[in-house]
């Protein structure tokens, strides 16, 4: 371990910006390989460790609770490693394929996952040689990535367990959890069955397949993103969700009177908060209460409730209607997103004063919302030729390219 460790830390040392280009592919298909076979032997001291109950040593009740607890592993990792390191045992050529570093952990697991005790009882019972099936599984992940491994593995199952491939097709589990991170993002995480994902996958496909807006160069994953928060934008404006605690579900923003009509950056104040998520800036909670359909709860210096603004929609829909007939897409210059997925901004915030009127009112994406609220853009009207402008924060116009 000791020569192991001094071979690592020669490589630490090594400048990545001295090998020609071959030279540096070379290192990085080597360490690749060496990667997997630093897993297998992970995976084998495991077994060997699982095996004897060394854990109890330490009081953990389980090998995986140990590797969480002393390694803090990821508990599916500590899953994957105990359960691959004991079904490896029956799958020579596949152990072998792993401790050379010619397949990884990733094809290790795919393939001892499907041989559960059951299945290669069964394939015995069916004459199917369990010594040939693990030679057969071993080249095919040898030479494919672990997706297509899996595929071969499936037939596999399919052949020695049909009842079992029903198993996993009558496995409708859902999992789905979202928490909200120390730097104030939302992180999720989830599993579907095949029908559910299905479900999810056309709503959101129906949701991006909408004309792109000009110039949106967004990846496949951000918009994606932005199609599940207009999932549920769309669900909750349109008041067919079950009620909670007998009110529509909506967003709740709270945030300090003071706060709400002080200027944009004025010092000594702090932001608001949302009902789940928490602390936003206070920019973010003006533009919240800035669209239609968010209500509003203010509190005065006291913490206690000054306006619960339940009814006051901050823009009727006969007023947005008139609105997007008129600007018939976000206003802000060069983009063209089209009305179901913009806010109706204040031009003039109604905590300033500014009135809830086709006059007062904008058509905003929510990106170019966001860059009028927390970004310091502005957009104007001219009175000319009721056409609208964009200005950056230092007061130069941004010149709009599209359709002119
Ligand atoms: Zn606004
Ligand atoms: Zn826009």
């Amino acid at each position: 371990m000791s020569e192991l460790r001094s071979a690592l830390d020669d490589l630490a040392g090594i400048d990545l910006a001295e090998p020609s280009d071959d030279t540096l592919l070379d290192l990085v298909g080597e360490l690749s390989t060496t990667a997997n076979r630093v897993a297998a032997a992970l995976t084998s001291a495991v077994r060997a460790a699982d095996k004897r109950e060394t854990y109890r040593r330490d009081g953990a009740v389980s090998m995986k609770a140990w590797l969480r607890g002393s390694c803090r592993m990821a508990p599916e990792q500590a899953t994957a490693t105990v359960s691959t390191g004991r079904r490896l045992e029956h799958l020579p050529e596949t152990a072998a394929a792993f401790a050379a570093g010619e397949i990884g952990a990733t094809h290790a697991r795919v393939i001892t996952k499907a041989m559960t005790p059951g299945r290669i009882a069964k394939a015995a019972e069916a004459g199917i040689d369990l010594g040939e099936t693990d030679r057969i599984l071993a080249d095919l992940a040898r030479a494919t990535a672990p997706q297509d491994t899996a595929r071969g593995v499936k037939q596999w199952v399919a052949g020695v367990d049909p009842d079992g491939t029903l198993d996993d097709a009558a496995d409708v589990r859902r999992r789905f959890t979202m928490a909200s991170g120390l730097d104030g993002r939302v992180h999720v995480r989830g599993e579907f069955d095949a029908v559910g994902g299905e479900y999810l996958h056309t709503a959101l496909a129906a949701l991006m397949n909408g004309d792109r807006p000009a110039g949106d160069t967004r990846s496949h994953a951000e918009r994606q993103a932005v199609a599940l928060v207009a999932l549920a934008r769309t669900a909750l404006d349109g008041g067919g969700l079950p009620t909670v605690r007998g009110e529509r579900p909506h967003v709740r923003v709270t945030i300090d009177l003071m706060v709400l009509c002080a200027e944009r950056g004025a010092a000594g104040f702090a932001g608001g908060s949302l009902g789940w998520a928490g602390p936003i800036n206070p920019e973010t909670a003006r533009r919240l209460a800035c669209d239609a359909g968010v209500s509003r709860i203010l509190t005065g210096p006291n913490g206690l409730p000054l306006d619960v603004g339940r009814e006051q929609r901050t823009s009727t829909a006969g007023i947005r209607r008139a609105i997007e007939v008129r600007d018939e897409h976000c206003v802000f210059a060069g983009c063209d997103a089209p009305p179901e997925w913009c806010d109706v901004h204040h031009v003039v915030h109604w905590a300033h004063g500014g009135p809830t009127s086709c006059e007062n009112g904008a058509l905003l994406c929510e990106r170019h919302h966001t860059s009028c609220h927390e970004g310091g853009f502005t957009i104007r009207r001219d009175p000319a030729t009721a056409r609208w402008r964009t200005y950056r924060p230092d007061g130069t116009e941004v010149l709009s390219r599209a359709g002119l």
